[in-house]
């Protein structure tokens, strides 16, 4: 199975927003009036809007609402899901809920596999 982090995973439809030192989905942004031209955050810099090329060292979720967003892992990141996935199985620790969605997302990592079956068996 292709490591979609090395092949161009960036979903076509996904798109976040940067602003307040944060990371927020179209519709938070949208609600703050950020998806306006020249839109600045409370700190007073530019909102960006982006469509890719984002990497993140953890999963991504929007400041916002909380929704998990697809944004692929670095090295560090792809540790970090599969140590918060072997924390679950061994100890039960972390949001059930929140770690299927990474899992699901992160399907490629060996303890993705590991946590799916496991969980849902
Ligand atoms: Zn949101």
């Amino acid at each position: 199975m292709a490591n979609p982090r090395l092949v161009d995973s960036w979903p076509r439809h996904l798109e976040v927003v940067t602003a307040d030192a944060a990371i927020w989905c179209a519709s938070c942004a949208e609600r703050r009036g950020w998806d306006k031209d020249g839109a600045v955050d409370t700190e007073g810099n530019e909102v960006e809007w982006v469509f890719g090329g984002m990497e993140g060292n953890t999963p991504t979720h929007c400041e916002g609402c909380g929704t998990f967003l697809p944004v692929p892992l670095t090295r560090a990141g792809e540790a970090y899901v599969t140590e918060a996935l072997n924390e679950f199985l061994e100890d039960g620790y972390g949001i059930r809920k929140i770690l299927i969605e990474w899992a699901e997302e992160f399907y490629y990592l060996p303890a993705a596999e590991k946590f799916l079956k496991a969980v849902k068996a």
